[in-house]
């Protein structure tokens, strides 16, 4: 089968996408067929157009996920990374071999394209995950590998800043009011005033 031009090894997102799909509060996304064939209908853009049959491998799915999710903990926890995660990307990134090959149908501007050994599509897309996996975990976007340690998220991110924490500026407001309302709580019922209050005041001393 020919390779679907949208289904992008080199992409990273595809990772962190299948990690996502059993969020830390919530059900998991992919506990059937019907679900992973939600799933990968609403990932067309980075998937492709599945087969009727890609669902049923549903298993391999979350197996391959898994194996994801432990080597991004690994990763983000600072620990080695697990030789059975490492074993099972490498298997399946090495079942759809890919390769670049230089297009000149206009030969002034020749770009690189990637094919795809002939495949399943569910064997393409799961090489697919397997194979971003491998770049992010053994590429630059390590360093930026973030989760999220927002109440109730812990979703796999990359940061757009080295300082980042959060995957999301709902989630820092989050942790941020459960932060406050710890201290409240440890501060006992006659708290100090206000930060708002506090601001006034500063604000009427400079003017
Ligand atoms: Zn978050």
């Amino acid at each position: 089968m020919d390779p679907d031009p949208r289904l992008d090894r080199s992409s990273s997102n595809l990772a962190l996408e299948l990690a996502r799909t059993r969020p830390a509060r919530g059900t998991d996304r992919l506990a059937s067929a019907g679900e992973l064939a939600r799933w990968l209908e609403e990932r067309r853009e980075l998937v492709g157009d599945p087969e009727a049959d890609t669902a049923l491998r549903v298993v391999e799915f979350r197996a391959l996920r898994e194996a994801v999710t432990d080597l991004l903990e690994a990763v983000v926890e600072g620990r080695p990374a697990p030789p059975d995660a490492v074993r099972r990307v490498n298997e399946l990134s090495a079942a759809v071999p890919t390769w670049l090959r230089l297009d000149a149908t206009d030969p002034r501007r020749p770009v690189s394209r990637r094919s795809t050994a002939s495949a399943g599509r569910a064997s393409q897309i799961l090489a697919a995950v397997a194979t971003s996996t491998i770049e992010l975990v053994g590429g630059n976007d390590r360093e930026r590998l973030r989760r999220c340690p927002a109440p109730g998220c812990g979703r796999f991110f990359l940061a757009g800043r080295r300082a980042a924490v959060w995957c999301s500026a709902a989630c820092g407001n989050r942790a941020r009011v459960a932060r406050h309302h710890a201290r409240r709580r440890a501060a006992g019922p006659s708290g100090a005033p206000s930060t708002d209050e506090g601001a006034d005041a500063t604000r009427r001393e400079h003017v």
